[in-house]
């Protein structure tokens, strides 16, 4: 088997491989998509919950100086009974005054944040319900890929394993060129040359379409042991029987 053969043949071996494992990958990418929105969504309820408890926090605060407030102005009213002059009597009506103010003002501030600490109440029961649903898609993307593996696992590994046979049979440099392209190119690394023109002596590369040099044409179909790569994309150039059958020198 000449190189370019074995080449052609680890190609479509690796092409194999790939087909199978895509679906693996697909079901992979699937499920680490579904989890890393489920993350966010936690996330997301952990800091409402927080939120929400720092709102309590300071609405208890509040209370307590309302409280404060409110015991003062009885006090202060104790006093006034007590008092002798006028002129006391309407020192503390003042305070008494003020402080009411103040207590209705602390009161008002209080509803505002328990009706904050409610609306937090609300949206963290939304999203506790679309954390359990987004739970249910992590589950089943788990299954997915779960059955994927039972459904192509066994083929894959028979594949790989002939993939990683017939490579083994290529020289360590052709076969780790033909790694690198088959990565920078999704698995395409090898090319067919392909005949536009021959009385004009066009032909294209399968991979780029770019028309070739003649001479790489040349190359490719009278060394087979030697890698020929288009001069373009670089993916290693093969050519079929009958255009090499029909090109070749017939003298
Ligand atoms: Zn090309």
């Amino acid at each position: 088997m000449s190189l370019q053969e074995q080449l052609k043949e680890l190609s479509t071996l690796d092409a194999h491989v790939r087909g199978l494992s895509r679906r693996l990958d697909l079901g992979t990418k699937r499920k680490a998509f579904q989890q890393n929105k489920l993350d966010q969504l936690e996330q997301q309820l952990a800091e409402l919950r927080d939120q929400a408890k720092r709102i309590e926090a300071h609405a208890n605060t509040l209370e307590q100086d309302a409280k404060a407030a409110e015991e003062r102005t009885e006090k202060l009213r104790g006093q006034m009974n007590t008092v002798k002059t006028n002129k006391e009597y309407s020192a503390l009506l003042v305070e008494v005054n003020t402080l009411k103010a103040e207590q209705t003002k602390t009161e008002e501030l209080v509803l505002e944040q328990m009706e904050r600490v409610d609306e937090h109440k609300q949206r963290i029961a939304e999203l506790e319900e679309k954390i359990a649903e987004q739970k249910k898609l992590v589950e089943l993307a788990d299954k997915e890929v779960d059955e994927a593996k039972s459904e192509v696992g066994e083929q894959l590994d028979q594949a790989t394993s002939e993939r990683d046979a017939a490579a083994g049979q290529v020289p360590d440099d052709v076969r780790l060129l033909f790694e690198k392209l088959n990565s920078d190119t999704d698995g395409e690394a090898v090319a067919g040359v392909e005949e536009q023109n021959r009385r004009r002596m066009e032909y294209t590369c399968g991979g780029c379409f770019m028309a070739l040099p003649i001479e790489k044409v040349n190359a490719t179909i009278t060394k087979p042991d030697t890698i020929t790569q288009c001069p373009y994309c670089h993916r290693i150039l093969m050519v079929s029987d009958e255009l090499r059958s029909g090109l070749a020198p017939s003298k």
